[in-house]
């Protein structure tokens, strides 16, 4: 009994989970802070860091939401 297999092992094709594609961060411009991401996404400026930094999330999920429809 000769077996052979003729496909070589694949290799693990890239990984790329949705969330690693946004990496969001807040910057601030003059006295408004806004969220911005990796993605080029870019939220309203906002006259906090804190409000800023709360569009993150809304991005991601609208992000996540977007990825999951074809
Ligand atoms: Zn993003």
């Amino acid at each position: 009994m000769h077996e052979q297999s003729a496909e070589p092992p694949q290799p693990l094709s890239d990984q790329h989970p949705s969330s690693s594609r946004h990496h969001a961060t807040t910057a601030e411009n003059g006295p408004f802070a806004f969220a911005s991401c990796s993605c080029g996404w870019r939220g309203p400026a906002r006259r906090s860091r804190d409000r800023a930094r709360r569009d993150v999330p809304e991005h991601l999920a609208s992000a996540a939401a977007d990825d999951s429809s074809p």
